[in-house]
This record gives structure tokens, sequence and C-alpha cells, in this order.
């Protein structure tokens, strides 16, 4: 890996990030996607967003982030 190419360097620090700010959130190594159920990683989640008093995780697919979105509407609905 070379300092130069600042495409790997930048791709290595965010993935070091992304999996301390999934051990700050207290998940587990394997969380299950919200909505498909899948097994999700720090490498591999879409997104993350607290629901109902825990955090809850999306896969990276894109069908799935979508309805995760959804599912957060509606829960700040049910807050109002
Ligand atoms: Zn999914």
């Amino acid at each position: 890996m070379s300092v130069e190419n600042g495409k790997v360097v930048i791709h290595a620090v965010h993935e070091r990030d992304a999996e301390e700010f999934w051990k700050k959130l207290g998940l587990k190594e394997t969380e299950t996607c919200f909505v498909c159920g899948e097994g999700v990683t720090a490498k591999t989640f879409g997104a993350v967003a607290p629901f109902k008093g825990k955090v809850v995780v999306c896969c990276e697919s894109p069908h799935c982030f979508f309805h995760f979105k959804l599912k957060m509407k509606e829960k700040e609905k049910e807050v109002e």
C-alpha cells in the first residue's frame, strides 16, 4: 500500500472508523438486518438507527435501505 495512493489509505481509515463506530453502539460482531434478517457486520452495513430503545441495522441492499428508511419514518409518526 502506497502513501501516494490516497484511495487505498482513505478506504482503510474508513473501515477502521466503521468498526469503532459499530463497537461504540454496542453491536455484536454480526447483527441481523432489520428488514431481511441477513447477517450484517461493521463491514457490510448500509445504515444504523435507534429504534424503540435499541439500535437496529440495515444491510447493503438498496431494497432493504429503502424499507429501513420507511420504518424509521413510521416510528417518527408514532412519537407525534
Ligand atoms: Zn437486508
